[in-house]
């Protein structure tokens, strides 16, 4: 081999590790834009998912609302639609069934709601405190003397006429 052989050789051979080199840091530099790319992606993904949720809340809302103006003018007797009426009288159904369970919550808990302006109340308020308006008179539950069947007497604790004790069980069965 002589000198410029030689030379040619090597030269090939720089050439060569420099080939590789620049396809290694290239390769290297891609994969970084891979990976900015890739987590970009995630944070684009994690947006675009917040606004999917936040539209999703917008439309059952939005549908909401036309189920609230179709059952105002079903329960107002104003024409709808005949395919709503099966669930227009579904919604009342279970607005009724949800205004008996709370009525059994208020009285559970000795409260009432004023039919004027919706405040709870006390049972034993005749007027309501915020609008004024008269309430009903909630009736406390009668207490007779349960003991004697003659003694007609009316006492929570003790019939003061036969001294008979009334019994809780007894109590309660009165409403
Ligand atoms: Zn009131």
């Amino acid at each position: 081999m002589n000198n410029k052989n030689l030379i040619d050789t090597l030269e090939a051979l720089s050439n060569s590790v420099k080939e590789t080199v620049d396809t290694v840091l290239k390769a290297t530099k891609e994969s970084a834009n891979n990976v900015v790319k890739k987590s970009e992606n995630i944070v684009e993904i994690s947006k675009l998912n917040a606004l999917v949720a936040s539209k999703n809340n917008e439309l059952s809302s939005t549908l909401e609302k036309i189920g609230e103006v179709v059952t105002l003018k079903f329960e107002s007797n104003i024409y709808i639609d005949p395919d709503l009426v099966e669930y227009a009288s579904q919604v009342a159904d279970l607005k009724n069934e949800l205004d008996e369970i709370n009525q059994q919550i208020l009285k559970l808990k000795n409260k009432k709601q004023c039919s004027q302006c919706g405040e709870y109340l006390d049972n034993t308020h005749v007027f309501c405190p915020n609008c004024g308006a008269k309430q009903e008179v909630y009736e406390a539950p009668t207490e007779t003397c349960t003991e004697d069947p003659k003694c007609e007497e009316k006492e929570s604790e003790e019939c003061p006429t036969c001294l008979e004790e009334n019994n809780a069980d007894n109590k309660s069965e009165d409403k």
